[in-house]
């Protein structure tokens, strides 16, 4: 049996994904999609998220992207959503394909976006140059000081708390266990990772204080260690107090403004005040505004400062943001890499499989790790390969 720590977006899809296969496996989670995945704003965007340096991720995330629908389409059916007066079932995790703009105010900004269309036109990708009065056609809420913008057509976006709970539904329904405890250590005979060891039950009765093994119907204590042919290791930013492996936690605040009417019809972004913003609309009127990017350890603490920043740079875009109401604050902890890619694949400890690193990109990198796990997509694995650190135990 495999075991697969950590049930975020990256750790359920892989235990999903598997469990389709009849491949035996457990998840390991003290509070399932509580983590990063809970915070994200889910855009499944390799094309405007790229940067020139980035060269390998936006491979990896193109390839994953392509994966998204059919990965969607299977996760609705097996969580039982139903199509519903003439949506599709995937309307049930809010997967929507408008694409993003990425708008410019001065003419730096305009002259970076230039760049960066010519950049993606070399690469092949598919992007649309447009001025601020066909960026407002598009976008009627804009501000009118936007000058231009870089429209990715092909980018999409999906809300990833609907995602990891599509995708413990489905786990429950395959009869896949999971075991709702911190792992706290990996076992070993000799050189090779044979289970982890679980916290020990906490008698206090307080919430999520005993390990409960769920799914498939069974609800029980578990023993203190759970032996495994293989873990898999998908703790996120928590993944390097498990095993050596080059992961620090990326601080992200982020909000979501409840709006009664959609003030957007896409994705938006831009650089403002030399930050960049975003702004992604959900299908129930919900608007997302991310994120701050901060090497703070792990401190998940919501700041003002944070905030403040966030809606002055938001209000830059589209200034009737500021009109709405509150609906939620919360920061994350992106699992950051030294190169930013993931670390997907054979540890080099026998028994060891690392699935972590996704930085900024967990959610649209989700179905192609499964893939990387499942043998499915070996020349990208070599990229993501955690091999390219040395000493990884
Ligand atoms: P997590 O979701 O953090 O899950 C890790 C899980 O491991 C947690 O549930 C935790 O409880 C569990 N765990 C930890 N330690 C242990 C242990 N010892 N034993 C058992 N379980 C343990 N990505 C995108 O693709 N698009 C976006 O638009 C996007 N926006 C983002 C916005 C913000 C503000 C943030 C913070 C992130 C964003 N990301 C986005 C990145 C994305 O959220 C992450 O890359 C992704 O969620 C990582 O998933 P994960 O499953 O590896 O980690």
């Amino acid at each position: 049996m495999d075991v697969i720590v950590g049930g975020g977006v990256v750790g359920l899809s892989i235990a999903w994904r598997m469990a389709r296969e009849g491949r035996p496996v457990t998840v390991v989670d003290p509070a399932p999609a509580s983590g990063a995945s809970h915070a994200a704003a889910g855009m499944l965007a390799p094309v405007s998220e790229v940067t020139y340096t980035e060269g390998p991720l936006l491979r990896l995330g193109v390839a994953s992207l392509r994966r998204w629908p059919s990965f969607a389409a299977e996760l609705a059916a097996d969580a039982g959503f139903e199509a519903v007066g003439g949506e599709p079932a995937t309307r049930g995790l809010d997967l929507r394909s408008d694409g993003t703009l990425d708008v410019a105010f001065g003419a730096d900004d305009l002259a970076a976006l230039d760049e960066l269309a010519a950049y993606m036109d070399k690469l092949g990708l598919r992007v649309e140059r447009l001025t601020g009065r066909e960026c407002r056609r598009l976008e009627p809420m804009l501000a009118p000081s936007v000058r231009g913008g870089l429209l990715a057509p092909g980018d999409a976006w999906v809300d990833p708390r609907r995602v990891t709970a599509a995708l413990l539904t489905a786990l429950e329904r395959l009869g896949v266990p999971l075991v709702r405890a911190r792992a706290t250590e990996l076992l070993r005979d000799g050189g090779t990772v044979v289970g982890v060891r679980l916290a020990p039950p906490d008698k206090s009765g307080g919430p999520g204080s005993a390990p409960v093994a769920s799914g498939g119907g069974a609800r029980a204590e578990e023993p203190a260690e759970l032996a495994a042919e293989r873990v898999v290791l998908a703790a996120g930013a928590w993944s390097a107090g498990l095993a050596e492996v080059p992961v620090r936690p990326v601080k992200g605040q982020i909000m979501r403004l409840r709006s009664p009417q959609p003030l957007l019809g896409r994705c938006v972004r831009g650089t403002v005040h030399g930050s960049p913003v975003y702004l992604v609309p959900r299908g129930d009127g919900e608007l997302v505004v991310g994120a701050t990017q901060e090497e703070m350890g792990f401190d998940t603490r919501v700041t003002a400062g944070g905030l403040y920043e966030l809606l002055r740079d938001a209000r830059e875009l589209v200034p009737g943001v500021t009109e709405l109401e509150v609906a939620d604050v919360v920061a994350g902890l992106r699992p950051g890499t030294p190169d930013n890619l993931p670390v997907i694949g054979p540890s080099g400890t026998p028994g060891l499989t690392l699935a972590t690193g996704h930085h900024r990109g967990g959610v649209l990198l989700a179905p192609l790790t499964a893939a990387v796990l499942l043998g499915e997509e070996s020349e990208l694995a070599a990229l993501c390969s955690p091999g390219r650190f040395r000493e990884i135990s």
